[in-house]
């Protein structure tokens, strides 16, 4: 550290977003001056996972903080570094409840969408946060108090902290997000904890990595060995696309109930490890289908879970990241690119932020500027993921009379399309650069140049 720190950092959660952060503040030469800590709850940082897909925006994100090169190298058969220049056919939409495929859309944008296993992603996330900043493994985080003086954190292993400005980067089920609603809401511990548990969508999902050698065996021409296909279905999809340089695929079979939407999961929202036979949930869908499901062996179970939309993700010292700010359905792909967002706009704040009242920093004014450009986009895009999941699955109104394997008119299909094409075009017509743009605003920071990584240059 060159000086006094003028900030103690502490981010709760080493997961992407918490990770991001760090790499994103080590980029722009704050971990020199500042104090950062992240707290896991893991004892080691296995880098668990499945598949995740990023978009423009998000790829936008991570070459500005200088990780094209090393994620290129993890890029599937076929798939380049994504150019805006470029037209590249990125998704694939079939009906496929029944015996032969139906095509719905070929879903072709500037840029692409590009395929990472999570693990090949934190493992490029780790490699490149300054060693000024330290991990503590085994950190679970249980409680926070925050006073006019700072933060202190207590940990289940028995261990105290204390921090100027907390950031719960701890997922779905934050700690700190309940902390902060009831301190938002004036809550009980007990009315704290009803209001931060997720919601379930009615959705549950089996999700598996299986060899792509299995599948091009069984069907050399199997369009999931090169990109994303989703096989539609009445109130079910599923959804596969390559991995890992293209050696595995990511399956995820998809299966709702729509009347449990906003309820409570009953029991545990995950399980690691199943011995359900998927295929036998898709009765008479294609065989393309088929060739998926067959192959997910002892897949885990997910319900899938939202977080009910907060009004802002912080205030005062406290201030959420992620999935514990808006985690979100699947269906737009954009939980991890919603918390890379979060990461990069929250870590300029931090950069551009002059030191007030001798040596600290205006916590609050950074929060609430990160907080006024990231609450509305973050909770719109949980809405629109919901929205697009309830297209997969013939769940809108104008579907009420259809039902599993029925023949659907082509002409419904196209409007279905259409639907399905405005939800997602957001991912790659617009830009990162004018939230941050507008984020600096706020804060009456200097902007960014448009050529410059990590607001290293500044007008
Ligand atoms: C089926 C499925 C498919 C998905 N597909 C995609 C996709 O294609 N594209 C995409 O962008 N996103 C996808 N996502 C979403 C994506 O995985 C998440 O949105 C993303 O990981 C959120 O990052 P995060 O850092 O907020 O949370 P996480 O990555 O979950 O990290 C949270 C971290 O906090 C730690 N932690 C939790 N509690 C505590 C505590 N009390 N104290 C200390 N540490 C704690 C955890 O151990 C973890 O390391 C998918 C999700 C699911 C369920």
């Amino acid at each position: 550290m060159d000086s006094i720190p003028q900030l103690r950092l502490a981010i709760v959660g080493g997961g992407i977003g918490g990770l991001t952060l760090a790499v994103a503040l080590t980029r722009m030469g704050v971990d020199a001056k500042i104090q950062i800590d992240i707290y896991e709850s893991a004892a080691k940082l296995t880098q668990v996972g499945a598949g995740i897909t990023l978009w423009p925006r998000g790829w936008e994100i991570l070459k500005a903080l200088d990780l094209e090169e090393d994620l290129a190298a993890f890029l599937n058969p076929g798939q380049e570094i994504p150019s805006k220049d470029k037209l590249v056919l990125s998704l694939v939409f079939k009906k496929s409840d029944q015996p032969e495929d139906v095509h719905i859309s070929d879903l072709s944008f500037p840029g692409g969408s590009v395929s990472f296993h999570r693990a090949d992603v934190l493992t490029v996330l780790l490699a490149h946060i300054s060693p000024r900043i330290q991990i503590h493994l085994g950190c679970r985080l249980t409680s926070f108090v925050e006073s006019d003086a700072d933060v202190e954190l207590s940990f289940k292993n028995g261990e105290t902290a204390r921090c100027d400005m907390l950031v719960g980067a701890d997922g779905i089920n934050s700690v700190v997000r309940r902390g902060f609603l009831a301190k938002e809401n004036n809550l009980s511990a007990d009315d704290a904890v009803r209001e931060a548990h997720p919601l379930w969508t009615g959705t549950t999902v089996y999700r598996s990595v299986m060899e792509s050698s299995l599948v091009a065996q069984l069907d050399p021409k199997h369009p999931a060995l090169l990109r994303p296909v989703s096989f539609c279905g009445k109130n079910k999809h599923v959804v596969a696309y390559p991995i890992s340089a293209g050696r595995q695929i990511n399956a995820v079979a998809f299966f709702s109930d729509p009347g449990k939407e906003n309820t409570l999961f009953d029991g545990p929202s995950t399980v690691p490890k199943t011995t359900v036979n998927v295929s036998a949930l898709y009765p008479n869908w294609s065989a393309e289908t088929k060739c998926i499901t067959d192959n997910m062996i002892n897949p885990s179970r997910w319900a899938i879970e939202i977080v009910k939309p907060l009004e802002r993700y912080g205030a005062g010292r406290i201030v959420l990241l992620g999935d514990s700010a808006h985690a979100m359905p699947p269906h737009l792909g954009n939980g991890a690119g919603q918390a890379f967002e979060d990461a990069y706009i929250l870590a300029h704040l931090v950069a551009a932020s002059p030191p007030v009242s001798g040596e600290r920093i205006d916590i609050a004014h950074i929060i609430a500027s990160y907080s006024a450009v990231r609450q509305p986009f973050g909770n719109f895009v949980v809405q629109a993921s919901v929205e697009q999941g309830k297209n997969y699955e013939f769940e809108g109104a104008e579907f009420a009379d259809v039902r599993e394997g029925d023949t659907v008119a082509p002409e419904r299909l196209a409007a279905l399309e259409e639907r399905i094409s405005d939800l997602v075009r957001w991912t790659w017509d617009s830009s990162i650069a004018d939230d941050l743009h507008h984020a600096l605003e706020l804060m009456g920071a200097p902007q960014v140049t448009q050529a410059s990584t990590c607001g290293t240059r500044r007008e």
